[in-house]
């Protein structure tokens, strides 16, 4: 089969890519522009024709992946802005709406019997609520806060919500799309929810402050000692290895149950101070960090039940360790750590 993936230069789509062609799938990917597309083209030139780009330019415009869906069999949703730097709202709101909506309907003019499943690379971000006790979130949750917050404070509101706003509002404009329009396509829709997602670049990156939004925060905490000691055991979250994540988006293409599933994809929670303790071991040149935490008695604001994602898909996940280590041995090889 031939999947679509759509901006296939991002951190987790270039391993995306990898997992899709390891697997014996062609791929097409697109980027924005020309320049974005070189890179991979050589990163992938093993695959031969099994790879192929094209670029579409403005992923908001209707009718964008007309021609992109062309003869695919599935499609992987990737692109979408993950950044801070949003002043209005709109500048990640509407870039992950309209580009979702644009390639769904795309995919309804042009695919509506010859797709059978698309991917959607969505986010925890769609499921939690920043609250005052800890909560354990599941599948069923909504993000709806930062909809609210968003609404009511517009500019003004924190950029963490603006980006979790966007990502609430295009799963949900996915579902409201399908739902409407599921009796006249044969595809479905299969939604991954990751938390935080680490782990080895694969993507095209000059130096560490031009990493993605995820690996530069793992970055700024294990390699550069950005965060303070008490930072370094309190603040985390859930996360996943980027590998793993990959691997689900494989697996979500073909796992028929996936169909009509948004699924959480993550081993489990962590503080920074995790994956620095593994970090220091390995290369005790690299900071200690805070040596009196104790993880036993870390109190984890947000966590997963993610009994779905074992249940379909039964993913073997990456250890803190390993990704730690993985990571590392990558960043050095880069020349970031001498
Ligand atoms: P990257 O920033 O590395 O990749 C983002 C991709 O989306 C790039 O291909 C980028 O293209 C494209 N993109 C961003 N904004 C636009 C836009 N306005 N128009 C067209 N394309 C755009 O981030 P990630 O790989 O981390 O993110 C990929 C997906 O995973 C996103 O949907 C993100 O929300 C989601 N995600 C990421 C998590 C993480 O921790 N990394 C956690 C949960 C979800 P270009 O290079 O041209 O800007």
């Amino acid at each position: 089969g031939k999947v679509l993936v759509t901006g296939a230069n991002g951190y987790i789509a270039v391993w995306v890519v990898k997992s899709y062609l390891e697997k014996g799938f062609a791929v097409r990917g697109t980027v924005r522009s020309e320049s974005k597309a070189k890179y991979l083209r050589q990163l992938f030139q093993s695959y031969g024709d099994k790879f192929e780009i094209v670029i579409v330019d403005d992923i908001t415009k209707e009718g964008a992946f007309d021609e992109a869906v062309k003869g695919v069999d599935a499609i992987a949703h990737t692109a979408s802005p993950f950044h801070n730097r949003a002043d209005d709202p709109n500048e990640v709101i509407v870039p992950a709406v309209q580009g979702t909506l644009s390639v769904l309907n795309s995919a309804l003019k042009h695919g509506a019997q010859t797709v059978k499943r698309v991917v959607i690379t969505a986010s925890c971000a769609s499921i939690l609520e920043y609250g005052t006790t800890p909560k354990v979130f599941s599948e069923k949750d909504w993000n709806e806060r930062a909809i609210r917050e968003v609404n009511e404070k517009g500019k003004a509101a924190a950029n963490g919500d603006k980006y979790c706003a966007s990502k609430t509002l295009a799963e949900r404009a996915a579902w409201d799309f399908w739902n409407k329009h599921k009796s006249e396509v044969a595809w479905d829709v299969a939604v991954m929810n990751p938390p935080y997602v680490f782990g080895p670049v694969l993507h095209e990156v000059d130096q560490p402050e031009n990493l993605n939004e995820s690996v530069k925060l793992w970055w700024n905490a294990v390699v550069a000692g950005k965060l303070s000691n008490e930072e370094l055991v309190t603040v985390g979250s859930a996360w996943v290895d980027v590998r793993d994540l990959a691997n689900a988006h494989v697996l979500a293409t073909t796992t028929p149950e996936a169909g009509g599933e948004r699924v959480i994809i993550s081993p489990g929670v962590f503080k920074y101070q995790d994956f620095v303790n593994v970090a220091h071991r390995l290369y005790p040149k690299l900071s200690a960090g805070n040596t009196s935490y104790d993880p036993a008695k870390a109190v984890h604001m947000i966590s997963y039940d993610t009994s779905k994602e074992r249940k379909l898909f039964g993913i073997k996940y990456h250890t803190v360790e390993e990704t730690t280590r993985d990571t590392l041995e990558d960043f050095i090889k880069r020349g970031w750590i001498s």
